[in-house]
Order: C-alpha cells, then structure tokens, then sequence
C-alpha cells in the first residue's frame, strides 16, 4: 500500500490522503508545517542576541581601552622625565635680590601659563624656598630657559630692567652663566647644577 506517516500523529494515511488528513485532522499542525521557519526565526533571535552581546563586549572593550589610554597619559603626564636644579642669584647695585620661594605653584608668583603642560601639578619651572634653586621637573625632556623661568615668575631681563628695578646710568645688565658673561637679552637653557648670575652694576 502507498502510505505515508502522518509527520503529526504518525497515522499511516494514503499518500492521496494526505493532503485531506492534514486539512481535516490537523488544520493548525499543518500551519505549523512552517515550524523549520520557526527554528530559523529562533536561530535569527540568538543570532541577534549574540549580536548584541558583541556589541556590549566591544562597547566594554572601547571602555577599557579608553580608560587605559586616559589612564596612561594620566600616569605619563604625572611622570617625572626631567628633574634638574640650576641656581639662580640675581645682584643689583650690589645688593643681592631675593628670588622668592612659590615661583610657578603660588598664582601670585605663577604669570606665564604657556608650559603648564609640561608641569606635574605645578609650572614645569618653580621654586619652593627663597633660595634661588630653580626646580626643573617636567613630564616632557626638553629644553626650558632661564627666560621662561622669569616669564612665570613675571619679570625679565634687558638692557634696561633687571627684574623689575631699572638699570642706573653708568650701569648696565649681564648674564653669567656658569663663570661665562653674556648679553642680558641671550637665551639661556637650563641645565643640572648650573650657576646663574643676573647682574645690574658698574
Ligand atoms: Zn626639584
Ligand atoms: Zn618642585
């Protein structure tokens, strides 16, 4: 006999029949012939849910990603790559001028703000004791000079004002720069243990 098995009620029903069988006995199971579809559209739904769980991994990873990157040029800009400490005197008339302690952390003594970058917590150039000991302490190695110290102090040096008091007549301003005399207006770079003078005199 040509029979085939109901796929439903496992009925054996004449291939001729079949059709009639399904209409008449299982009028929704045959509806539910589409169930392959329904497999398919369960596999869509996972598919979509582990397209969303990539999507929050990846979001995750950006996340951290991100907080490491923010996290490391916090950590490289609060690194110390260059700690020197030149000494500055400045003598004017004979006298010895103070260059005061808090240069570049006191916003008194803190006027040019153009190297903040570099600093670590404070100006890249400062003081902390009246002393004249300049700290160099920068993020970055690279060359700052004696004039961007004075920038952020709020004074400078010419041929006419040293640090403020005006050059006398009969006086004139220089630089001396470890034991070598230079020109009041000439760039000097700030080194390890290096002597400097501003002198305003005969
Ligand atoms: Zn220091
Ligand atoms: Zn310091």
């Amino acid at each position: 006999m040509n029979t085939e098995k109901c796929p439903f009620c496992g009925a054996s029903v004449k291939k001729e029949n079949l059709k009639g069988h399904y209409e008449r006995v299982h009028p929704k199971g045959q509806r539910s012939l589409g169930q392959p579809q329904a497999v398919i559209r369960s596999g869509s739904v996972f598919k979509s849910h582990r397209g969303r769980n990539v999507l929050v991994l990846s979001l995750v990873v950006l996340a951290v990603l991100g907080g490491a990157f923010l996290f490391n040029s916090f950590v490289a800009n609060a690194t110390m790559k260059l700690h020197w400490h030149p000494h500055l005197s400045a003598t004017i008339n004979g006298n010895a001028a103070t260059i005061p302690g808090q240069i570049g952390i006191d916003p008194q003594l803190w006027h040019d703000h153009s190297l903040d970058q570099y600093g670590i917590g404070m100006a890249p150039l400062h003081t902390h004791d009246p002393d004249g000991k300049i700290h160099e302490e920068s993020n970055t190695v690279r060359d700052f000079t004696l004039q961007e110290f004075l920038a952020i102090w709020g004074q400078s040096v010419d041929g006419s004002q040293v640090l403020g008091h005006p050059v006398d007549p009969g006086h004139r301003a220089y630089i001396v720069v470890d034991g070598v005399q230079q020109s009041p207006t000439q760039t000097v770079i700030l080194h390890e243990g290096e002597q400097i003078q501003i002198i305003c005199g005969p």
